[in-house]
């Protein structure tokens, strides 16, 4: 062991820092303020079963998660892999073939149910343009950049993924985010697209499995354990929780950006940082579980549904193991109706007659992701101050708030921390 480092914030990020340092050698202790690790992705008991505090879902172009993920899991159990298609009985679907990337996309365009001869090549081309033209102005909005495709594509294909993608509507969403997720679905390998359901909780899928290796390394996880004070100095980070204080050589921070100010506001080298933070604004996720007879399933374990508020629904029979419970998803809710379940169970009508149900249940997570609107300030890793680095989800880099960004910035920011000491 070098030199002891703290953790701040038991997330995916934190998790992913904690695990990276700890395999470096480094003595490491991660503070998480909640019971369960995992935070906006972790496990939560409902009803008496084990579901998740919002449903996700991975793609296969996150290659630092899955990568994770397959080392402390080498028997891939926790995820299924499914090949992109976008069902949405009866008006529309899209399936992409094993094709070489982005044939396949083309393919999947040009073969979609629901689209007219003109409107899949002008899908085609525009997609095709997409993923060679290198700039999207920083400016654009995604309604801006997708003005020139036909109204069915933007409704029923490119602003329901801009939805799903970078929960924020098309008309505030950053275009260069969007085309970047884009480039990296469907730019580079063919399974770069594909669709991962988990198959077990958030938490047991990465967080859980990561803080067992980090104890087993000689590290200390340390839950309900919240992190109330930083004081920074140039030898040193003293790290205060209502059970005493500690100092440790360095501290990466990995609290989701709306908590940063809490933690460091006494730290004048963070404050272009909790500058750039401060102007965010934040979108909720609405997750509604609604149980079945168990008998019921849907024909495949996910599809599209059409005209809001709901955007998804996931058979958590077919991917958890949990028979008759669908998991309907509303992403960028900002104006759900008291009556959202209502209406997104009669979305569900459109596609399956399921009965009525046993017991519902929402989880609405108000500030699920920051909204990721043209030209924001996302900062590096590292801070003005040298013992002192991020991690989270709103960290520069390739992907909008997503369990990718945060696995990335969290290897990212423990790497960085290494290279001084
Ligand atoms: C409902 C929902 C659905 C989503 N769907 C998807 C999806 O399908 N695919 C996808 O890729 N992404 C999805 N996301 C986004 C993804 O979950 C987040 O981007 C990611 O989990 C962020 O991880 P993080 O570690 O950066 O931050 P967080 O998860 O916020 O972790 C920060 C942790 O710090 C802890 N903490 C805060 N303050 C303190 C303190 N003072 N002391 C100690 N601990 C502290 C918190 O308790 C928390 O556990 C979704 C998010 C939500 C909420």
């Amino acid at each position: 062991m070098k030199s002891g480092v703290a953790v701040v914030g038991g997330g995916w990020a934190g998790c992913a820092a904690a695990l990276t340092l700890a395999e470096a050698g480094v003595a490491v202790t991660l503070f998480e303020a909640g019971r369960t690790l995992g935070g906006r992705a972790r496990a939560v008991e409902l009803e008496g079963q084990r579901l998740d505090n919002g449903q996700h879902i991975l793609l296969g172009a996150y290659e630092q998660t899955l990568q994770l993920i397959a080392r402390l899991q080498p028997t891939a159990e926790g995820l299924w892999r499914l090949p992109l298609t976008l069902d949405q009985p009866p008006e529309f679907s899209l399936a992409c073939p094993r094709l070489p990337a982005p044939l396949h996309l083309l393919a999947g365009l040009l073969g979609a149910q629901g689209l007219s001869w003109r409107d899949k090549l002008g899908a085609a081309r525009w997609a095709h343009g997409l993923l060679n033209n290198p700039d999207a102005a920083d400016h654009l909005s995604v309604s801006q950049l997708t003005r020139s495709q036909p109204e069915k594509l933007n409704r029923l294909l490119w602003h329901p993924l801009c939805v799903s993608a970078l929960n924020t509507p098309p008309e505030t969403a950053s275009a260069r985010v969007f085309r970047d997720v884009i480039r990296a679905a469907f730019g580079g390998r063919n399974h770069h697209s594909d669709l991962l359901l988990p198959r077990r909780d958030l938490t047991a899928l990465f967080p859980a499995p990561a803080a067992a290796r980090v104890v087993e390394l000689g590290g200390e996880v340390r839950l309900s354990c919240r992190v109330t004070t930083l004081d920074a100095a140039a030898d040193a980070v003293t790290v205060g929780t209502r059970d005493g204080s500690a100092a440790y050589s360095h501290v990466i921070l990995a609290v989701a950006p709306q908590h940063l100010a809490g933690l460091a506001a006494a730290i004048p080298q963070l404050e272009p940082v909790l500058h750039g933070v401060a102007a965010y604004a934040y979108q909720p996720i609405a997750t509604a579980y609604v149980q079945y007879d168990p008998s019921f399933r849907l024909h495949k374990p996910l599809f599209a549904l059409a005209n809001g508020p709901a955007q998804f629904v996931f058979d958590r029979g077919q991917s958890h193991g949990q028979p008759g419970l669908l998991a309907l998803v509303a992403s960028a809710a900002m104006n759900l109706s008291a009556d959202w379940v209502d209406q997104a169970a009669a979305q569900l009508q459109q596609i399956a007659r399921p009965g009525p149900p046993r017991w519902r249940r929402h989880i609405v997570e108000k500030q699920a992701t920051y909204a990721c609107v043209p030209n924001m300030a996302r900062p590096d890793v590292r801070t003005a101050h040298p013992r002192i680095f991020l991690a989270g989800d709103y960290i520069a880099g390739p992907y909008p708030a997503t369990l990718e960004s945060a696995t990335l910035s969290g290897v990212q920011s423990a790497r960085a921390l290494l290279e001084q000491l």
